[in-house]
């Protein structure tokens, strides 16, 4: 099941990835992004390696009721272009991939639709009602664990 129509990607959200991004140095950050209300509110995280992330999607796509608009994953060298690998994770993943790099701070993300073509992402102002965020955060070493 995909989101159709995204409006943004959360302010909190997006810190939340740069945060998970420059603390998950030097590997990379990945995950899966949700939408609650036409808005980027949820990422799932994802083993960071390239070859190890198209298993956990797969896994990942099996759980019910997942709507998912696409993924975000960061890139330590800070070189904000797709990979090839990338293309192939975005046809699957959905219209809104980011990529995040250092600095890390809202100018350094770019995203892509699943054809890996650039697009304007905003970034929202919205309140929230759970704290799902800090749960997440918290489990920092199931991605740190799966190196190659
Ligand atoms: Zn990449």
């Amino acid at each position: 099941m995909r989101a159709r129509k995204v409006r943004g990607i959360a302010r909190d959200t997006l810190q939340f990835i740069l945060e998970a991004s420059r603390s998950s140095l030097p590997v990379e950050f990945a995950g899966l992004l949700q939408v609650d209300k036409e808005i980027i509110t949820e990422v799932l995280i994802l083993p960071g390696t390239e070859s190890s992330r198209m298993s956990a999607l797969i896994r990942l796509y099996m759980l019910p009721n997942m709507a998912v608009a696409g993924s975000v994953h960061s890139h330590p060298s800070g070189d904000l272009r797709p990979s090839e690998p990338d293309l192939i994770f975005f046809s699957r993943t959905g219209d809104y991939n980011i990529i995040v790099g250092p600095p890390f701070d809202e100018q350094s993300f770019a995203c892509y639709d699943g054809a890996g073509r650039r697009r304007d992402l905003a970034i929202l102002d919205v309140e929230f009602k759970d704290d799902g965020f800090d749960d997440d955060f918290d489990d920092d070493d199931e991605f740190k664990e799966d190196r190659p």
